[in-house]
């Protein structure tokens, strides 16, 4: 049987969700074993490959390199899971948006808070642009499997990726699968 192409990817998040994926321990090894890892924060890829079979999309749509980059994930992907609180409704990320735009959150973290001379980092490129409002992953793309959670525990993980491994949905139910936070 043809081995599966798994992502996991990081965007506006605290990475705790990527941290809870390795909570999964020992099943790592099964996972190994049916899966290539093709893009990750684990695994040094720079480009986001054509045909990935599922992928965990941590955090939510912050900035302008999260927005291309979701893009290309829905494009090349066939199973896109909105992985953590943050990719499910924003969560902790989007504690900013009532502030109104990223201009007052800049100046607030850059000059206001600064020791030192402030200065709001941008440089085309490669400091990618704050969105004015973070928004969920399913907002922008269409999402296949929701798997809430601040972070999502290892059981819950692995109750979401052992039916994305046998071709199936998974059915996730009730508190200890659906629970935010
Ligand atoms: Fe971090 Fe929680 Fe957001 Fe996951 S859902 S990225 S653990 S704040």
């Amino acid at each position: 049987m043809a081995r599966l192409k798994f992502a996991t990817v990081w965007l506006g998040g605290c990475s705790g969700c990527h941290m809870s994926f390795l909570d999964l321990d020992e099943w790592l090894f099964d996972l190994a074993a049916q899966v290539d890892f093709v893009y990750s924060p684990f695994v040094d890829a720079k480009d986001y490959p054509e045909d990935v079979d599922i992928v965990l999309v941590e955090g939510a749509i912050a900035n302008s390199e999260h927005l291309d980059l979701i893009q290309k994930i829905r494009q090349r992907s066939k199973i896109l899971v909105s992985f953590g609180d943050c990719a499910v409704t924003g969560n902790v990320t989007a504690l900013r948006n009532p502030f109104g735009s990223a201009e007052p959150v800049l100046q607030r973290c850059y000059i206001e808070a600064a020791d030192i001379r402030g200065q709001i980092p941008q440089e085309l490129g490669i400091v990618p642009p704050l969105l004015d409002k973070v928004v969920p992953v399913h907002s922008v793309v269409s999402v296949d499997v929701y798997l809430p959670g601040c972070p999502p525990d290892a059981n819950r993980i692995r109750a979401a990726l052992e039916p994305l491994l046998r071709g199936e949905k998974p059915q996730l139910e009730g508190r200890e699968f659906l629970k935010f936070g």
